[in-house]
């Protein structure tokens, strides 16, 4: 039996976890399940794979907890310093997938259990790349990526020495304004922008797809987690989500890893890495598909992309500048208090007012300082939108 938990279980990847396990439960002992608000569904996960902890993020929320699991013997907590003791629990497999730069402290303490730490938070990298892989190599973890270009990108070069990779190539869906005239996408709502033409994700992965911040996250991730340079990361943007990456060789050959647009596949390849296993998803039909098609992303439409330049060139701790004005220029999104193609403006504006006024660029990372620029880029963010209100 295999010891896993699941940080973030009650979110979308959290769930397409839980359904591959539940296929299989005789492989698995749940250790730890991670919420944060939806307490019934922590309450009745943690109930039917008799986890032994379950923990949810928010503090007020332990009493609720407690009562949903008062007839059990299964552990409750909550709260941050919680989150974190459920990484630390022994474990052989734990799925990161908090949302947000909530889940860089749990996936820095789980790597130093020495476990194999399958990747959904994107954040972790984004904001600690280097500090992330420094702790996973000094304490012999494995990091698997879960996002289904790094995953693809991973496959791929399985059995392939990375000295001999000449290029990746990342696709993109486009989002769900990909058709959009650009001078439209100020207007966009909040119900248009979480509206995925190719995937079913949560919310704010979402909205990044729209906006293309979550490709530029992931060109981040892509040159923190394989050590790509970054001229050796493209971007193509590709509407029908069949070819996931591409990875190209110094003799002219490319691998590209091709399936269907369903979490489950990369999922399922970290949770049953090193083999695989028959999977639940749909076989792909590419007669049906007929065609596939590739196009350079339009800059005007996508201006994180070049932002993600900046960060990679910068590196230290610009890619936490740029994760927290993200994820706080999106919180003003959401509330109405900006436009969608705000929230770029937002971002490249603290990105340059921030990393400029307290020489962050070539700082060294460590999880108290990449925590404290977080704070300070969110408060830098609110005023940059506050100036645009006034
Ligand atoms: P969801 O929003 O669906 O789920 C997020 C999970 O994190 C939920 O369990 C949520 O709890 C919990 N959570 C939210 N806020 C906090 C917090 N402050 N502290 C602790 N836990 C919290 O997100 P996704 O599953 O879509 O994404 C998770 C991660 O995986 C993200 O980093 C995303 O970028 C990445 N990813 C997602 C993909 C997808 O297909 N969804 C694909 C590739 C990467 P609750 O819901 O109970 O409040």
């Amino acid at each position: 039996m295999k010891r896993i938990s699941i940080l973030g279980a009650t979110g979308s990847v959290g769930q397409n976890t839980l359904d591959l396990v539940r296929r299989t439960p005789e492989r698995f002992t749940v250790v730890a399940l991670t919420g944060g608000h939806n307490i019934t569904q922590l309450a009745a996960d943690a109930i039917e794979f008799q986890a032994e902890l379950a923990v949810t993020a928010h503090e007020d929320l332990l009493e609720d907890l407690r009562a949903a699991l008062s007839h059990t013997q299964i552990e409750v907590a909550a709260g941050a310093t919680a989150l974190i003791e459920a990484a630390a629990r022994p474990a052989q497999w734990i799925m990161s997938a908090i949302v947000g730069v909530a889940g860089l402290p749990p996936s820095f303490e789980a790597l130093k259990q020495g476990t194999t730490l399958a990747l959904a938070n994107k954040e972790s990298l984004v904001t600690a790349g280097q500090l992330l892989m420094n702790t996973a190599r000094v304490n012999h973890a494995r990091i698997i990526p879960v996002d289904s270009e790094h995953s693809a990108i991973y496959q791929a070069l399985v059995g392939e020495d990375t000295a001999a990779v000449s290029r990746v190539v990342i696709t993109a869906s486009g989002g769900a304004f990909r058709d959009w005239p650009i001078e439209e996408l100020q207007n966009a709502t909040l119900e248009q922008a979480s509206n995925h033409p190719n995937w079913d994700m949560g919310q704010r992965i979402t909205i990044d797809s729209a906006s293309m911040f979550n490709k530029a996250m992931e060109v981040i991730e892509a040159r923190e987690f394989f050590g790509f340079d970054p001229e050796q990361i493209e971007v193509l943007v590709h509407p029908e989500s069949i070819v996931h990456a591409m990875v190209g060789f110094c003799d002219g050959g490319f691998m590209a890893h091709v399936g269907p647009p369903d979490m489950r596949h990369a999922i399922g390849y970290a949770l049953n890495w090193p083999q695989r296993e028959v999977l639940p998803v749909e076989p792909l039909d590419l007669a049906g598909i007929g065609q596939l098609n590739f196009q350079t992303p339009d800059p005007a439409r996508y201006p994180a992309l070049r932002l993600a330049r900046e960060v990679m060139e910068r590196r230290g701790l610009s890619g936490a500048v740029f994760n927290a004005a993200k994820e706080r220029a999106m919180d003003h999104f959401i509330d109405g208090r900006i436009g969608f193609a705000d929230m770029a403006q937002v971002i490249e504006q603290v990105l340059t007012q921030v990393s400029a006024d307290n020489g962050l660029i070539d700082a060294e990372i460590t999880l108290d300082q990449v925590l404290q620029v977080d704070h300070l880029s969110r408060n830098n963010a609110d005023r940059v939108v506050k100036g645009m209100n006034s």
